[in-house]
This record gives C-alpha cells, sequence and structure tokens, in this order.
C-alpha cells in the first residue's frame, strides 16, 4: 500500500492533503507550487490534457477546448462533451482532475499514492456519489471512501480541539454548491444531526448575475447582447469573477468589455452586487433555516458557525451569517483548504486501520465520523384509492449512515410465470414521484408461485458509509434470495403522473388504522410498549400495497397521522402519542370512542379497511362506543380489538366485527400481537380467503382466527 491522501474535488478548485511527520494534515502542492488546482482541462489538439491554472488561464483567453464546472453535472448521463472526436462524461472529466492531483502528490511527496479519500458535497445523491468513486478508481485510486465536505472541514476543525462537546452549523458555500450541516464535535466522535443544501447554487451563480447585468448595460449602450457570442461570453465570466473578488475587498470596481471592437467600462460597487444577488442569500438562508428547524435546534443551542469554501470569503456571507446567528463565525479555518485537510485525516484513520500500511505518525486525535443521509430514499407506489403514484419513503432524510431497513413487498404471483417485482427507487423529499430522482427500475425476477396466498418478499434498502444505495430482497416462503437487475430508468416516465392503470390481476389495497387509548392509566410503560408495538406494525407492513392511518383518544380524539404510505410520518405519528400524553391535549379520561372518526376516515376508502383498536381499561360510554363499532361493521370495515390490564373482555368481543378478532394479551405481548398482524395483513394483502374482509358483521371466522389456523 502506497500513500493514501485526502482529495478535496471540487466544482471550481480542488485539493490534495496528507498527514505530515508531525501528525498533523497539510496541503500538498500541485506541480505549479500552488495548494489548490482550478477544476478546469484544456485539451489541446494533440497530447494529453492539461489541468489547473494554465488551463484556467487558456480559459480566460477564449480557447474553446476546454472543460469547466462539470461536477455539478456528476452522475447525469446526458451531459457529455465532445474533443478531439471523443465524447467525455462528467465523471470522465473528473478522472483527469483526479490524476493530476495523483501525480503531482506523488512527485511533491516522492511516494506512490494508492488509496484516497474523496470529498463530495453533502447533498450529492446516489448517481453523483457513485460517479465520484468511479471517478477516482478511473484515476487509479482506491476509494477509501467518500466523505461528506462539511463533516470533513469540522474534523479538520476539531483535530486541535479536544475539548469539551461542542455544537456547531457549517455552512459551504463553493463554487457551485451550497451545503449547510450541523454537526456535533465531541471527545471521540464527529456526529452529523442534519444536513441540506443544493447542487446548483454557489459562486457560479453570484458570477452569472454580474454577467447578466453588464451584458445588458452593454446591450443597450450598442444594441448588441455580448452574452450571445461565445468568446465574449467567456472572456466576460472571468472579467466577472474578478470583480466579484475585488468587491470582497473593495466598496466598487470597474470592469471592462470588449466586443465586436468597441470597448465599454462599468461601474459596479459592493451594495449594488449584494442588492442583485440577494435572492441567492436568502436562499441560503432558507436552506439554513430548514436544517436547524429538521433538527429541532434553536440557534442559541449552536456555539457558533464554520464558514467553508471561498464563496463564504463574500463580505455579504460573513455579515449575514453574525446576523443570523449572533455570533462571530468560528475563526481558524482555511476556507479553501479545510475539506482536503479532513478528507486527509480520514484517509490515515481508515488506512492505518485497515493495517496494511506501517503507523508511521499519529494524530492528535482521533475521532469517528457519524454521518447522515441527506437524502431519504424511497419506492413508487399505488396510493390508497390507487388515483396516483406516490413516493413512499423507507429511509428518512437525515438518518445516520450506514442504515438498512427490510420492509415487506406482497405480490400475487401465477403458476408456468415468470413472477417478478418491478420497484422504481426513488431518492427527494417529494410525495410526487417525478419530483424526485429515479434511481432506477429494480427488478428481482424468479419468484416462486405460492398457491394459496400472496407472496412477500422482504426487501433490504440500504445506504452504505458513502451514502451509496443497495438493494437486496428475499423471498418469505422459500428463503432464498433473488437475484437482481438494475434497468436504466426509460426515458418516458410521464405514467408516474397519471393514475394507475387497471391490472388485470387486481391487487388489494387495505387502508387501516391503529387507535390507540390515551387514558391516563397508559402512562408509562404501557405507553411506551404500545409505541413499540405500532412501530413494529409499521415496520412489517407492506406500504408499498397498504395505506396506514393512525388515531389517539381518551376524552376527544384525535388523529396523530391521516392515512399515508409513509414511514417517516408514520414514525412521527407514533411520536406524538407522548407528546399528547404530556400535555394532556386529549385529556387523560375515558370520555371518547375512536370509531365514529375512524368511520369518517375510512368512508371513502375501498375495502378492504381495518381498525386495529388497542385499549387497557373501561370506557365511559361502552354502549355508544359499541354502536359507533357497529356502524363500522355494518360498513365492512374490520375492527380488531386488542386489550390489555384493565379491557374489558366483552366489550372487546362486542366491537370487535366477530369474537375471534378480539384478543385479550398482556403488555409484554403487545408487539408480537402487532407484529402479526401486520404480517397476516401482508402476506394476505386484507383479502380473507373464507369471508373477504369485514362484509359481515355475524361472521364466525376472524382476521386473528385465519392467523391461528395457520
Ligand atoms: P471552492 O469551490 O470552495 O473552491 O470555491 C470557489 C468559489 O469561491 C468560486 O466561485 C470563487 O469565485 C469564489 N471565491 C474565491 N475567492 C473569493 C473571494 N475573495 N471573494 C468572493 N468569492 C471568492
Amino acid at each position: 500500500m502506497g500513500l493514501s491522501i485526502g482529495i478535496d474535488l471540487g466544482t471550481t478548485f480542488s485539493a490534495a492533503a496528507c498527514i505530515d511527520k508531525s501528525g498533523r494534515p497539510v496541503v500538498i502542492k500541485n506541480s505549479e507550487g500552488n495548494p489548490i488546482t482550478p477544476s478546469v482541462i484544456y485539451f489541446p489538439p494533440k497530447g494529453e490534457p492539461i489541468v489547473g491554472d494554465e488551463a484556467k488561464e487558456m480559459q480566460a483567453l477564449g480557447e474553446a477546448d476546454i472543460a469547466s464546472f462539470f461536477k455539478r453535472s456528476i452522475g447525469s448521463d446526458s451531459f457529455l462533451l465532445k474533443f478531439n472526436g471523443r465524447d467525455y462524461t462528467p465523471t470522465d472529466l473528473s478522472a483527469i482532475v483526479l490524476r493530476k492531483l495523483k501525480t503531482d502528490a506523488e512527485v511533491e511527496m516522492g511516494q506512490t499514492v494508492t488509496h484516497a479519500v474523496i470529498t463530495v458535497p453533502a447533498y450529492f445523491n446516489n448517481f453523483q456519489r457513485e460517479a465520484t468513486i468511479k471517478a477516482g478508481e478511473m484515476a487509479g485510486l482506491e476509494v477509501l471512501r467518500i466523505i461528506n465536505e462539511p463533516t470533513a472541514a469540522a474534523l479538520a476543525y476539531g483535530l486541535d480541539r479536544a475539548a469539551g462537546a461542542q455544537t456547531m452549523l457549517v455552512y459551504d458555500l463553493g463554487g457551485g454548491t451550497f451545503d449547510v450541516s450541523l454537526v456535533q464535535i465531541k471527545r471521540s466522535v464527529i456526529q452529523v444531526i442534519a444536513t441540506d443544501g443544493d447542487h446548483e447554487l454557489g459562486g457560479k451563480d453570484w458570477d452569472d448575475r454580474i454577467a447578466t447585468y453588464l451584458g445588458q448595460c452593454f446591450s443597450r449602450d450598442h444594441d448588441v447582447d455580448p452574452l450571445e457570442n461565445a468568446e465574449s461570453f467567456q472572456d466576460i465570466l472571468t472579467r466577472t469573477e474578478n470583480a466579484k473578488k475585488q468587491l470582497s475587498v473593495r466598496d466598487q470596481v470597474k470592469v471592462s468589455i470588449v466586443h465586436g471592437g468597441e470597448k465599454e467600462s462599468y461601474q459596479l460597487t459592493r451594495s449594488q452586487f449584494e442588492e442583485m444577488t440577494q435572492d441567492l442569500m436568502e436562499r441560503t438562508q432558507s436552506l439554513t433555516g430548514q436544517v436547524l428547524s429538521d433538527s429541532r435546534l434553536k440557534w442559541k443551542d449552536i456555539d457558533g458557525v464554520l464558514l467553508v469554501g471561498g464563496s463564504t470569503r463574500m463580505p455579504m456571507v460573513r455579515r449575514y451569517v453574525e446576523r443570523m446567528s449572533c455570533k462571530k463565525p468560528l475563526p481558524g479555518v482555511n476556507v479553501d483548504e479545510a475539506a482536503a485537510l479532513g478528507a486527509a485525516i480520514q484517509a490515515h484513520v481508515d488506512s492505518a486501520e485497515s493495517g496494511d500500511t506501517p503507523k508511521m505518525f499519529t494524530l492528535k486525535s482521533k475521532r469517528e465520523i457519524r454521518d447522515v443521509m441527506s437524502h431519504s430514499l424511497g419506492m413508487a407506489a399505488e396510493n390508497e384509492d390507487r388515483t396516483r403514484y406516490i413516493n413512499s419513503i423507507i429511509i428518512a432524510k437525515n438518518t445516520p449512515a450506514p442504515c438498512s431497513e427490510t420492509r415487506p413487498y406482497s405480490i400475487m404471483t401465477a403458476g408456468n410465470h415468470d413472477n417478478k417485482v418491478e420497484v422504481y427507487m426513488l431518492q427527494g423529499e417529494s410525495e410526487t414521484p417525478l419530483q424526485n430522482n429515479i434511481l432506477g427500475k429494480y427488478v428481482f425476477p424468479g419468484i416462486e408461485h405460492t398457491s394459496s396466498r400472496q407472496a412477500v418478499l422482504d426487501i433490504q434498502y440500504r445506504y452504505d458509509r458513502n451514502g451509496v444505495v443497495s438493494v437486496t430482497a428475499k423471498q418469505r416462503e422459500t428463503g432464498k434470495n433473488l437475484p437482481l437487475t438494475i434497468e436504466p430508468v426509460p426515458q418516458d416516465m410521464s405514467w408516474l403522473s397519471r393514475p394507475p392503470e387497471e391490472e388485470q390481476v387486481v391487487t388489494v389495497h387495505p387502508s387501516i388504522l391503529i387507535a390507540v387509548d390515551l387514558s391516563g392509566s397508559m402512562a408509562g410503560n404501557p405507553l411506551t410498549k404500545a409505541c413499540k408495538a405500532a412501530g413494529k406494525f409499521v415496520k412489517e407492513i407492506d406500504l408499498s400495497h397498504a395505506s396506514l392511518g393512525l388515531i389517539a383518544f381518551a376524552d376527544k380524539v384525535k388523529v396523530t397521522q391521516d392515512i399515508c404510505q409513509n414511514v417517516k410520518k408514520l414514525h412521527k405519528g407514533i411520536a406524538k402519542w407522548h407528546d399528547l400524553m404530556e400535555t394532556g391535549d386529549v385529556g387523560w379520561g375515558n370520555e371518547a370512542e375512536p370509531f365514529s372518526k375512524a368511520l369518517k376516515i375510512l368512508k371513502n376508502t375501498e375495502d378492504p379497511r381495518f381498525i386495529i383498536l388497542l385499549t387497557d381499561g373501561m370506557w365511559n360510554d361502552q354502549e355508544d362506543a359499541i354502536r359507533q363499532a357497529k356502524r363500522c361493521h355494518k360498513e365492512g370495515i374490520e375492527i380488531i380489538a386488542i386489550g390489555f390490564g384493565g379491557a374489558d373482555r366483552e366489550f372487546l368481543k362486542a366491537a370487535a366485527t366477530c369474537d375471534e378478532n378480539a384478543l385479550f394479551t398482556d403488555m409484554n405481548s403487545l408487539v408480537g400481537s402487532f407484529s402479526k398482524i401486520a404480517r397476516v395483513l401482508t402476506e394476505s394483502g386484507g383479502k380473507l380467503p373464507d369471508a373477504g374482509a369485514g362484509k359481515s358483521a355475524n361472521r364466525k371466522k376472524g382476521f386473528l382466527g385465519f392467523f391461528d389456523r395457520d
């Protein structure tokens, strides 16, 4: 194993770093003697591409065969640049920059560089992360891991600060991306609490505003738009970036524009510049606010703000951050180098841990990184009444990585047929599938036919420590792992915005409500167990083919989650039960019954429909409650009544659709009971072979009976 280095592969600049003999991270100078290398490539007509300062100068001179800002498009198949007759993807171009950093580091350090930790914006999605790893490999590097830029910066910042825990906000505004993360630095851990960002917001947008303004001024004076000419456009962009940098230290600048034989100079003041870019600052403000609210923290909980990325040199950023946080930004970090230095620390730790290399230098302090995922992972599914497709979220944003979630997926199988499941995996927060990134069509063929009921796949969805997605599936009935093929996303995905088409085999979609008793006797352990049981139910129910809602009742009734197919919302809805118990918002008595509310909610949904009642005591008006339960039976809604503690067995029987749907159990068996119900619902699709779900109030065979026969 040769040397392991850290690399910040930036939109505008890149940098490499390693740990020196004294155990400190240091930036490795490139062959031009500079600590940072412009991420710009010039393709001469013959010979190897030229990366860095020379390429940037050629770009300023208007040379056409230049690639820059390609990091913004990494992971996108459609972005191709042609040089000397060859197509280059952003991954190919990134690999060229990485190779230059590797080669220069080898010359500077006098050793072969074999391994690297590469930083990426925290907001990068799966495609962008996979493409970055691939670019590293193409450059001849073994990528130890990729880490998020703000986390790397926090790692570098925390190196000398081994004292007490600190919570800080990392505000990272680079050339092409903006990331904002909340990070806790503890003695042995760097823990990211929440992250957000925009990979299409960076210094380049500030440049573009000046360019547009100057273009307009010139058009007004000369009746011709210089931005429409490629050469003048490049020239103006170079001048505007310089002007922007000057405005970081001066109140005004003069910018000259030369186009079509005309030359004109325009004065630009800092306040004009700040005014024309105010909305960009506000965009960073709203993302920062989002991160704080996601983590339920206030500015008073934050010890300081760490500024990272070249664009944080703009005085407006500093001023805005100070105003927002009421604190001066944390000192002592080089905004251009922090990410590379942090990556070097991690590269050193990872290579030392792999044991392949003798541990030559010891770091001052060593911290483990615990990062979170910046995007939710979900799949396209039909909603409860099959009127539209939705994004059913499986792993919520800001879940610590690595993480995995196993969820059931039920499918009707047929004999003599290649039964397969096709899942479109999505990354993003929107409920509308097309507003998310579609990661691919994941196809699991070879599912064995099960004659009596639906086949169930236990599908495991995983984010590894690099934030890269993987999916595996096992058929429950056979215990066999299924093969997986990931097909590219078809060009036309517009069908996801239309109502699902009628299928030949109509899959049923149960709508389920869990109604939990929150009267005073549930406080403490019973409620904790009830929450666990409901959580288990969420885990075991196939939410791509079923919808679930949550109701709490005591003296009043409250819906803590509307019927949905979103794991994240459901867990939040369950957590609200504790809040209600504390605030007393539904009272602590036994005045209310949940059935009339449940009937209202389920009225417009299709069969099969279920209410799962959980109670631990007697209600004030049990007669009325039974009357309301009977109205539900009449509507065809199946009621499963689960009681424990002081619950009344006769009441449970009367409220349930039939005797077998009444279950008296003990607190410690609640999780098991809810798990069983979810499994039966998933395996049967809510369609009970004996009776059809819940149609008859006098039915003998109940839902739980069906389970017991197994
Ligand atoms: P990074 O991606 O972190 O290397 O940041 C590069 C971005 O920082 C580019 O958009 C630069 O124009 C910008 N930048 C660098 N220095 C300054 C400065 N002094 N004032 C304003 N922007 C700057």
